[in-house]
């Protein structure tokens, strides 16, 4: 076997494809987020446009207080796993704070919203007898990966489809045990599952509930809990998984339930026991940005504001994007190659930072550039992004949309 020829031989055809991945080298400056350094070929300041730190709570003084505050007084690392020496006060903290958040008797940590996913999902579908995972189609890959880890049956629904989940579930013996995997604002289309009816449809069945709220904790709800606290139905669901990285500006991810179901992952789950728990500078600083955006909307609404602008601003142009009830605006392209193009030239003249979203992340034919304002994005950096893309979209020849009335 040829191993190299192998790893350059796949790597030829990922990008003949147009499917080859490149990242940008950047270097973010505390304080000035959005604005960054890009470290590229020629070294360039740029304003990112596409960061899932969707608050700027990364550089939030409460955060960076904590942070500094834990690393000295404790060190670096954890130590070890948590099952050995790696649990800390400010892990035991964290998880309540998290309980807390979603109105859930306890918590559970890991190493991140991906961890998370795959280990919960992975034990809970392996250890349940019988169990029959239902996973919505436009399921994240962590969920995917834990649900095909734990060798379980499992029949995926169409994407927010009431009545094939319905079909599905009715179709099974009502004792048989059932979990309901699914998100509430998808990442990519930014809309949002109809949490209350899939309760509904989980309670009429006797199934359990599993929904990821990454793209909404820190975002929505009075305190930050996510789509299902501001909808009032997070006592209905039995597991809510999330993550400290996106919003919340840190890292880490978690999973609220009830004691015995949270003990039950502690206790069997791999991806919990056999990994080396998060360092209590980065737990310390999770905990003081949950704890801000707890108490403070005015982020939450500085946010809104500033995705409601932007997308006026590219209704005026008639710039085609999903119209969704999210704070993601995907700006469609529907051309690989004019998407990666449009995404270089934006960064090159215009230090504008949107990387492009092409397949396998969406469907082909779909291609797209995500971008997500937050409060800290100026009135100047929306200018400078809408009239980038006016110039571009008549450069590339892309379709417009009637435009609206001015
Ligand atoms: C990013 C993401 C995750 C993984 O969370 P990380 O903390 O980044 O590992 C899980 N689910 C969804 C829907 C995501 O977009």
């Amino acid at each position: 076997m040829d191993y190299d020829g192998f790893f350059a031989g796949s790597l030829a055809r990922l990008r003949n494809e147009g499917n080859y991945r490149v990242f940008a080298d950047l270097e973010r400056h505390c304080g000035q987020f959005p604005q960054a350094t890009n470290r590229g070929a020629e070294t360039r300041e740029v304003t990112i446009w596409c960061s899932n730190d969707y608050l700027g709570m990364g550089q939030h003084p409460d955060v960076l207080v904590a942070m500094h505050d834990a690393l000295d007084k404790v060190g670096a690392g954890a130590g070890g796993t948590r099952n050995i020496s790696g649990t800390t006060h400010h892990h035991v903290l964290l998880e309540a704070e998290l309980a807390d958040l979603h109105g859930k008797e306890a918590a559970l940590l890991f190493t991140s919203g991906y961890v998370s996913n795959w280990a919960a999902l992975s034990t809970l579908a392996s250890k349940i007898p019988d169990c029959l995972v239902l996973s919505d189609a436009l399921n994240h890959a962590s969920m995917i990966e834990g649900i095909r880890h734990a060798k379980a049956e499992r029949q995926i629904w169409r994407h927010n489809d009431l009545a094939h989940l319905e079909e599905l579930l009715a179709a099974q013996p009502l004792e048989r045990p059932k979990l309901i995997a699914f998100e509430s604002v998808y990442s990519m289309d930014g809309d949002i599952a109809p949490i209350a009816a899939i309760c509904d449809l989980a309670d009429k069945y006797n199934a359990m509930t599993y929904l990821d709220e990454v793209h909404a904790v820190g975002l929505y709800g009075p305190r930050g809990g996510g789509i299902a606290e501001r909808e009032d139905l997070m006592g209905r669901l039995t597991v809510i998984e999330g993550t400290l990285g996106k919003a919340f500006g840190v890292m880490g991810g978690y999973i609220a339930a009830s004691c015995d179901l949270c003990d039950f992952i502690r206790s069997f789950a791999s991806g919990f026991i056999f990994t080396t728990a998060l360092p209590p500078a980065i737990v310390a600083g999770a905990a003081a940005s949950i704890r801000h955006l707890k108490q403070s909307c005015a982020e939450r609404a500085a946010q809104k504001a500033k995705v409601a602008e932007v997308r006026a601003r590219l209704d005026a142009i008639g710039i085609p994007h999903i119209d969704n009830p999210s704070h993601i605006i995907p700006v469609m392209v529907g051309d690989p190659v004019k998407c990666k193009y449009l995404s270089d030239i934006l960064m090159r003249d215009y230090g504008i930072y949107i990387q492009p979203i092409n397949y396998p992340t969406v469907p082909k034919g779909t291609e797209r550039l995500r971008i997500t304002p937050s409060p800290v994005h100026s009135a100047a950096d929306i200018d400078l992004l809408i009239a980038a893309l006016e110039v571009l979209w008549t450069q590339c020849q892309l379709a417009r949309l009637p435009m609206a009335a001015q």
